[in-house]
């Protein structure tokens, strides 16, 4: 048996800042509960390179004097709790001591601290845990913590760090959550000398959400407020239509701390049982506050999960809380202002229209377009390949479809597309907004102009083939030894995957250009996902270049797909992309993405179909005979025999 050792003081902090800190975003995360709980009203962040090479967090905080400073970054050494009582009360975000000693014992440390009473600040420096002197130092009252080369001492942990994009998206979206909780405080993020986040404080969330998400989003959203039997909920809920693909866009804030927990979750999609399909989540930002008494936070090492003694008292308050709205809405799909020009808008009775600064941001961009599109010179066609970068790609845009009067409109705010003045544009042919390249697919069910008579399949059916569609979603046709029935969703689904897997096979998916880009707001791990996901969208035949700092420009989109809302789509894919990173090989990321496409432009049940649809979808069931199955496993196809109806019938 090797000797029993008690381990250095350093070792056990590099120890448990495996729990603590698995990478910037969790340094990030920390430091900025500190300054909550040390009451300051602005908080700036300064992050280099993903924060592998820098983290600096400046509040305007109590601070702390010279020595606690000295006892800060020593395990277990804390401001928050005096006895043990205190544990079960817990207002404060820290309690357990653990942070700055961890975090001091993977990278190099500064800390510079001044309380309101002291006239000048003391500062500390810690390499890789090794502590120095406190001195004294000229500072104002706050605290600022500066962390450099984190895991520099740990080679193991700093492999596992990601791409600076990578790391940058989990800090946004850590930063972003803790501001949305605290509306009431300035926050500032820069990320290599360039402002990514600047919140006034005092805003509202709506307002705060429109920053950092976007204005679609935020001017949706319904507000929600119930407090029954010591649970007070509020916060702002999306309308169905507005649902994700993912989990992560439920924020869920318990006593001001972001957590997760399954009950809320679930309470949430039962909100949306009916409303939503049960393959998406909802959207909502909800607060919860109840007696500190009432929830252990004392259960995880990041405190993202709690333990509620009355579980089942949250999920039918939030149940409730959620359900009462939407019941109480009508949930219409109002068209988007944007959708229809700015003459137009309708009235959301939710909130307010697109705001000043939406719009001035809408012209902007617009402008900038205009601008990009008239200082490229015109090219040869052929020179647009689909691999050409996005320059060269809107260049070959303009020069195929922009003259620059058209450019000149756009830059007056009007839409070359529906300007009935613009002679040049109604001389050309409908389909010259396309690139020549584009395959038309004649095959798809819904194509309501290619449909020809198709001849009955001798194999299935002796005489004139008859299909009847049952509740708009089955459809049964006559065999020649009995009966099929054909799920509707299903089969198209499992026709486009076919098709989609062919042409992937061949090298990338038929797309077309677009006349004029498609501009989406995205969140920062969003455009993260875009940069880092470049060759696979390629593929996939998506060309979204960035477009400003938080906007992504569409450029092209799958010919299979065009019958979809892109925008929707894209941001869905977006989330898809982050959510798997790192999970799945890039070949089966692809083939995640071909399963959603599929599942998302084939016809869904519920959807009518015309006997012309009905028999093109039918003529194709032959071609993906061999696979009777949807993608994703459930069948495309029952048969009944005459055999097995006459049992039925019992005339055997
Ligand atoms: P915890 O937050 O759990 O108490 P930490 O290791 O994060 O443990 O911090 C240790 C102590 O350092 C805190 O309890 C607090 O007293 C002090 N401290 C840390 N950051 C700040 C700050 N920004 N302003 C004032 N005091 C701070
Ligand atoms: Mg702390």
């Amino acid at each position: 048996m090797p000797e029993i050792n008690i381990l250095s003081t350093n070792l056990i902090n590099k120890i448990a800042a495996g729990e603590v800190v698995e990478r910037p975003a969790s340094v990030v995360k920390e430091l900025l509960e500190n300054s909550l709980d040390a009451g300051s009203s602005s908080i700036s962040l300064e992050i280099e390179d993903g924060g592998k090479k820098l983290i600096r967090i400046s509040d305007d905080g109590s601070g702390m004097d010279q020595a606690d400073l000295a006892l800060a970054i020593h395990p277990h050494a804390t401001s928050k709790l005096s006895c043990e009582e205190d544990l079960y009360h817990i207002m404060t975000m820290g309690f357990r001591g653990e942070a700055l000693a961890s975090i001091a014992s993977i990278s190099q440390m500064e800390i510079i601290s001044r309380t309101r009473d002291n006239h000048e600040g003391y500062r500390l420096e810690v390499n890789g845990g090794e502590m120095g002197e406190t001195v004294p130092v000229a500072a104002s009252p706050g605290t600022t913590i500066t962390i450099r080369n984190l895991f520099f001492n740990t080679p193991a942990r700093r492999k596992f760090l990601r791409t600076t994009n990578t790391e940058m998206s989990h800090i946004t979206e850590d930063m972003g959550r803790i501001a949305l909780a605290h509306c009431d405080i300035q926050f500032t993020l820069k990320h290599n000398a360039r402002t990514i986040f600047d919140f006034p404080a005092g805003q509202s969330l709506r307002d705060r959400l429109r920053l950092l998400f976007s204005a679609e989003l935020a001017n949706d959203l319904l507000s929600i407020e119930r407090n029954d039997r010591g649970v007070h909920i509020h916060g702002l809920i999306a309308p169905p239509a507005q649902s994700k693909n993912a989990a992560k866009w439920q924020y869920i804030f318990l006593n001001g701390r972001a957590i997760r927990d399954k009950f809320i979750s679930h309470a949430m999609k039962e909100a949306y049982r009916g409303l939503i399909e049960p393959s998406r989540y909802p959207v909502a930002f909800l607060f919860i506050d109840i007696d500190p008494g009432q929830v252990d936070v004392n259960v995880h090492p990041t405190k993202m999960e709690v333990r509620f003694a009355e579980s089942n008292l949250i999920h039918s308050q939030v149940l409730a809380a959620m359900r009462d709205k939407l019941l109480s809405t009508d949930l219409t799909r109002v068209v988007r202002s944007d959708e229809i020009g700015p003459d137009h808008q309708t009235d959301n009775s939710n909130n307010n229209q697109l705001d000043d600064p939406t719009q001035k941001r809408r012209e902007d961009i617009r402008a900038a377009m205009a601008d990009f599109f008239k200082n490229r010179p015109p090219q040869a066609p052929s020179s647009a390949s689909p691999q050409t970068s996005s320059y060269n790609a809107a260049a070959g845009l303009s020069q195929h479809h922009l003259t620059s009067q058209q450019s000149d409109k756009l830059s007056k705010g009007i839409d070359p597309l529906i300007d009935s003045s613009n002679s040049n544009l109604s001389e050309q042919p409908a389909d010259s907004t396309i690139e020549s390249s584009i395959e038309h697919h004649n095959d798809l069910p819904i194509n309501y102009n290619t449909i020809e008579e198709i001849p009955s399949n001798p194999s299935s059916c002796n005489g004139p083939c008859s299909f009847v569609q049952v509740h708009n979603s089955y459809i049964v046709q006559q065999s020649n030894d009995g009966l099929v029935i054909v799920d509707q969703h299903a089969l198209h689904e499992r026709i486009l995957y076919e098709k989609l897997n062919r042409q992937l096979a061949q090298g990338k998916l038929a797309s077309q250009r677009l006349l004029l880009p498609e501009i989406i707001e995205v969140t920062p791990a969003q455009m993260a996902a875009a940069e880092n996901n470049e060759m696979i969208l390629n593929e996939l035949g998506i060309t979204a270049e960035p477009f400003g700092p938080r906007s992504l420009a569409i450029q092209s989109f799958p010919v299979l797909l065009e019958k979809l809302d892109m925008r929707t789509f894209v941001l869905d894919l977006l989330d898809l992309l982050t959510e798997r990173a790192g999970h799945v090989s890039r070949e089966e990321m692809t083939h995640v993405i071909i399963d959603m496409m599929a599942c998302k432009a084939a016809i869904k049940a519920g959807d009518p179909l015309s006997s012309d649809e009905i028999r093109e979808l039918m003529a194709k069931r032959q071609d993906v005979e061999r696979i009777s199955n949807c993608p994703h496993g459930r069948p495309t196809t029952v048969r009944l025999t005459l055999r097995e109806l006459e049992k039925l019938f019992k005339r055997t």
